[in-house]
């Protein structure tokens, strides 16, 4: 049985989210991405992830509503070039347990995934 912690990322940029899939991967977690709202839906209710990365700006289905759809149980970190109080405020109050600005670097994000499930 694999013990590694299973990430899900939503992000519409997809070599930015490859890119972060392959680091995730390289560094001992099992990670997973996914480019709109609709499609970090589905995973979600499909399979049960520890940590979710989700950008805010995305096709179909924005962020702020995925946070409202996957409940407060849901561990979530948004990465979002929105950096704006009122909207990280939101993210928060809706159960965002974390908050990035893009642009990031990896260490950056590891170290706040690491903090949530830590
Ligand atoms: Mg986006």
């Amino acid at each position: 049985m694999s013990t590694k912690k299973k990430i899900l990322i939503g992000e519409d940029e997809r070599p930015m989210a490859k890119a972060l899939e392959l680091k995730l991967n390289s560094v001992g977690f099992e990670a997973k991405a996914v480019f709109n709202g609709n499609e970090v839906i589905e995973e979600l209710t499909t399979n049960k992830y520890d940590l979710l990365l989700l950008d805010l700006i995305m096709p179909k289905l924005g962020g702020l509503e995925v946070i409202r759809e996957a409940g407060k149980e849901q561990n979530i970190i948004v990465v979002s070039a929105v950096g704006q109080d009122k909207v990280v405020k939101e993210a928060k109050d809706l159960g965002a347990k974390g908050y990035i600005v893009k642009p990031f670097d990896n260490k950056q994000v590891i170290e706040e995934i690491n903090k949530v499930l830590g």
